[in-house]
């Protein structure tokens, strides 16, 4: 079997209501999906992380500059075909996009290899430790209004996030450290007596400003703090680890395994957040996972973007290995994004219902079983949504 084509379709719509996070406001969601096409007539999907125009300039990257570098080539061999784009890549990028393109063409080649061997790609990467896994929902967007109109928003919504039964739920900061402790008790007294509650700054904190929410965070008994500084501040994140009681957790944005030993081996991580359509596809994250195990850092992993997102992690989530076992062992969650998003909802020819298994089964997602990933887009939403 060899590769025929390699092609991305970004895809965009206007959103309902602007929603915004430390970093920016957004209006528009975008996915980039890649297709490649064997001449066995077998189709795999991949999605590379990265809105808007990053997805369009990563497009270039996925016809461009890779798929001449695999056309011909044998799908299953997946390790040789990273390492072979990896190296004639290196010069130009071992972080960032041409990291996210390669993501997207690896989870493609992923799904061709399940569909040939007939195993769902949990079953190709070891076996499940598990049939299902909780969800925890992320909500609580910030938006061009007062910070009391946040404050009475945010206690609303983290409520109603886990009254449709997710396990726990994670809210935005970015307002300024005095308004942001401010958010962080409303989402405190939302989710009294029904569950966890995280806090995401996406980076956005000086490490003295993070100690601040932190300390806050820390009486509230929040279960993590996620990206408080930089990705590159590594001094913060070992600082505000050591100094802090609250988990401080992060790492989406962190590249491949020569990133990631860098992180670890810093020690300023409770939680790692690897996001598998960004650091180098399911063939890296293997490896960033097992480094992760082998410094005992539990992962629960970052995930952003459409269905064939969700499906990825799904099955990675179902393979992680018990960290570091027992009869209640620590358990990893699938992070899933409340806001509204036509890509999850709409995209594929039978949909995962996430909303519905959650309220159904105590907050619990099941696996999917067929081979390769599983699931499939509908061309006719492509065609609809396709920008690019
Ligand atoms: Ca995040």
């Amino acid at each position: 079997m060899r590769i025929t084509r390699v092609q991305s379709h970004v895809l965009q719509y206007d959103l309902p209501e602007e929603l915004g996070y430390s970093q920016q406001y957004y209006a528009r969601r975008t996915a980039h999906l890649v297709e490649v096409s064997t001449d066995e007539g077998i189709t795999g999907w991949g999605e590379c992380f990265g809105p808007g125009p990053i997805a369009v300039a990563n497009k270039g990257i996925v016809e461009g500059v890779i798929q001449p570098m695999v056309i011909g080539l044998d799908p299953l061999h997946r390790d040789a075909i990273w390492h072979k784009v990896y190296n004639l890549m290196r010069d130009h990028g071992q972080k960032g996009m041409p990291m996210q393109a390669l993501s997207g063409v690896d989870i493609a080649l992923w799904d061709i290899a399940g569909q040939i061997m007939g195993q769902p790609i949990h079953a190709l990467v070891g076996g499940a430790h598990r049939d299902s896994v909780p969800a925890y929902g992320y909500g609580m967007m910030l938006k061009r209004e007062s910070v009391a109109d946040h404050v009475a928003r945010f206690q609303d919504e983290a409520a109603a996030i886990l009254d449709m039964g997710f396990t726990a739920t994670k809210m935005k900061t970015g307002l300024g450290p005095e308004a942001d402790v401010k958010l962080c008790a409303a989402v405190a007294r939302g989710v009294e007596g029904k569950g966890r509650f995280m806090v995401d700054a996406n980076h956005c904190y000086t490490t003295s400003d993070a100690f601040y929410v932190g300390r806050a965070l820390d009486e509230m008994g929040a279960y993590w703090f996620e990206e408080p500084v930089a990705p590159e501040d590594l001094d913060g994140y070992r600082e505000l680890r050591s100094g802090l009681k609250v988990n401080i957790s992060g790492g989406e944005a962190e590249f491949g395994r020569w990133g990631w030993r860098q992180i670890l081996e810093n020690r300023g991580l409770d939680i790692a957040q690897p996001e598998v359509c960004a650091l180098g596809g399911i063939t890296e994250y293997q490896r960033v996972l097992a480094l992760c195990h082998a410094h005992f850092t539990p992962v629960i992993n970052h995930v952003w973007g459409s269905a064939i997102a969700v499906t990825t992690n799904l099955h990675l989530l179902a393979a992680m290995p018990p960290l570091p076992g027992g009869l209640h062992p620590w358990e990893p969650m699938l992070e899933f994004d409340t806001t509204h998003n036509s890509f999850r909802d709409e995209l594929l020819t039978e949909p995962l219902d996430i909303q519905g298994q959650v309220a159904r089964k105590q907050g619990r997602v099941a696996i999917p079983q067929k081979p390769g990933l599983g699931v499939v887009p509908d061309p006719e939403v492509i065609a609809r949504f396709k920008v690019a």
